[in-house]
């Protein structure tokens, strides 16, 4: 299986390490003609996601992403990643808007920046969730099913083939949310 990484910023190379450690190929998504390539999924790291939309732009990408995600091309969101999906986004600008959530950047304030829990993520259990200047999901208003919640706050998304995290799987050694998707991107959920 094929994964295409959006690599413009942030933590392409942990997701990278993940997939590999799985079995899965992966290549990096830098310029245009990468999404020519053949991909069964996609995956949009986290960083910063105003700098992310800003070289998305300048490098002519947000069209035919958007395009593929909108033809059906499974994707994986984690932070960043979740707010460049997002449809509304407070705090900041929407991006891909591909996904029917309302998301609010930085949203656990500077106190509770970064921090560590673990929780119960629908299909697959408890699984160690890392936060960093975190998003949460603030309302889901499509279809979308809510798979995590942390805090009480919404933290995992499914909407179709687009699956999004406001926490980190890629910084943990649990690899189940990145088996998750694979199984995803190949049919099998
Ligand atoms: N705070 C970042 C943003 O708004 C997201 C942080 C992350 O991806 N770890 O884009």
């Amino acid at each position: 299986m094929k994964i295409g990484i959006l690599a413009l910023q942030g933590g392409f190379a942990e997701h990278a390490h993940s997939l590999t450690r799985l079995g899965a190929e992966c290549f990096m998504i830098r310029r245009e003609r990468d999404l020519d390539r053949e991909m069964e999924g996609l995956i949009l790291p986290g960083g910063e996601s105003t700098v992310m939309r800003k070289l998305m732009e300048d490098l002519g990408l947000l069209s035919g992403l958007r395009q593929r995600i909108a033809d059906g091309l499974p994707v994986l969101g984690t932070c960043a990643g979740l707010i460049l999906l997002a449809e509304e986004v407070e705090g900041g600008k929407a991006c891909l808007a591909t996904m029917g959530v309302r998301v609010k950047r930085n949203a656990y304030g500077r106190q509770l920046g970064s921090f560590h829990t673990e929780e119960n993520f629908q299909g697959i259990g408890r699984i160690p969730m890392t936060f960093i200047r975190a998003p949460y999901i603030e309302a889901v208003l499509g279809e979308g099913q809510i798979l995590a919640r942390a805090d009480g706050r919404i933290v995992a998304v499914q909407e179709g083939k687009q699956l999004a995290c406001a926490f980190h799987p890629e910084l943990t050694e649990d690899l189940r949310v990145h088996r998750y998707f694979l199984d995803m991107a190949g049919g099998a959920l």
